[in-house]
């Protein structure tokens, strides 16, 4: 698995909880969505109702979970935790639903794959706080209706343009996060060491920051990797050094490029002259599947502008050329 990946593993969850922020003032950075989130909440809590349905958008990594254990937290009330993919059925939602307290949060991750019968019992739910579902089938079947405590949904996505349009409709609040600067990672790196007690000098702090590709999970796994590296190496102090040296040895270099990032950089540079190169083309020449290009590699390349997507395929950028120590080839601008 890679080290720069912005999926969470086993690992990464173990740590969570120790340094998830807890409190919307302990959550670094994404100044918009903290200040709307701190007025919906109080306007909530001295009206005594509960908090309107939010849906976060935002890639892997951001803090879409956290946020939405801070609303709970903010809120005073307890969150139940499921995933789109996991409700298969909609009696697994109406059983959820049904155990609510008044003003709980339901947090339903990668809401995007809710299934359509599942989407169907949600409706209702956030509108109405009622649910209309089927038990037993055949000739006994029968429905039911039910009414529900008034709760808060929390949906979170990483793919804002796969959700349908009447499942976002009934979303009161609209949260976007945004990729993080260095600032603010050093800052979320600074904050997990000091939880962590490690010793780190801010330059230590930013170099993590700087590597971390704009996400606060890789943030905090690099971080964990260097604390290694530092315990063994060098008597637990990290310093810009150090933190330079764990970092390489990971092979994650300035930009926060790993191997499969370069390779895909230098392969448009060297094998299609940059391109435009065709996405399948593309796959066959470094070997992975198209979708692992689409989903995985690329989508940090494009946003930091190292890589374009072009109707003809895949180019790499003059920044792209730059960051191998090559000259960018005169621009054709036809
Ligand atoms: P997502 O649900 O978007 O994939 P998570 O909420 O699980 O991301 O966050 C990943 C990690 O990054 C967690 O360890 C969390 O503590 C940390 N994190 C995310 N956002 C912030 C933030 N704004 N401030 C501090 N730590 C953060």
């Amino acid at each position: 698995d890679r080290v720069v990946t912005a999926n969470a593993s086993p690992e990464d969850e173990a740590l969570d909880r120790a340094i998830r922020p807890k409190q919307l003032a302990d959550y670094v950075g994404q100044p918009t969505v903290r200040e709307q989130l701190e007025i919906f909440i109080e306007a909530a809590r001295r009206r005594g109702d509960a908090l309107d349905h939010l849906l976060i958008f935002g890639p892997p990594g951001l803090g879409k979970t956290t946020l939405a254990h801070i609303v709970a937290n903010e809120m005073g009330v307890n969150l139940r935790q499921t995933s789109g993919p996991v409700l298969e059925k909609a009696g697994d939602l109406a059983a959820l639903l049904t155990n609510l307290e008044p003003h709980d949060v339901l947090f339903v991750d990668e809401i995007h794959r809710l299934s359509a019968v599942v989407e169907e019992v949600l409706y209702p739910a956030m509108e109405d706080h009622k649910i209309d579902i089927m038990i037993g089938e055949g000739p006994t079947a029968r429905s039911i209706k039910l009414d529900l405590p008034p709760f808060t949904l929390v949906g979170a996505t990483t793919r804002a343009g796969l959700l349908t349009a009447p499942l976002r409709a009934r979303f009161g609040i609209t949260q976007r996060l945004e990729y993080y600067g260095e600032d603010d990672l050093a800052g979320i790196v600074t904050r997990s060491a000091r939880l962590l007690a490690l010793e780190m000098d801010p330059d230590g702090a930013r170099e993590i920051a700087r590597r971390s590709r704009g996400t606060p999970r890789i943030a905090n796994r690099l971080l964990r990797r260097v604390r290694d590296y530092a315990e063994v190496r060098a008597e637990g102090h990290v310093t810009v050094a150090v933190a330079d040296q764990a970092l390489r040895m990971l092979n994650v270099d300035d930009s926060g490029f790993d191997d499969q990032d370069r390779r895909l950089l230098q392969t448009i540079i060297e094998k299609f002259d940059g391109g435009p190169v065709g996405v399948d083309n593309l796959a066959a020449a470094i070997g992975e599947e198209r979708g692992t290009i689409e989903e995985v590699l690329e989508p940090f390349l494009i946003q930091r502008g190292f890589m374009m997507r072009t109707p003809r395929g895949r180019m790499a950028t003059a920044t792209a050329y730059r960051h191998f120590g090559l000259a960018p080839p005169p621009r054709t601008d036809a």
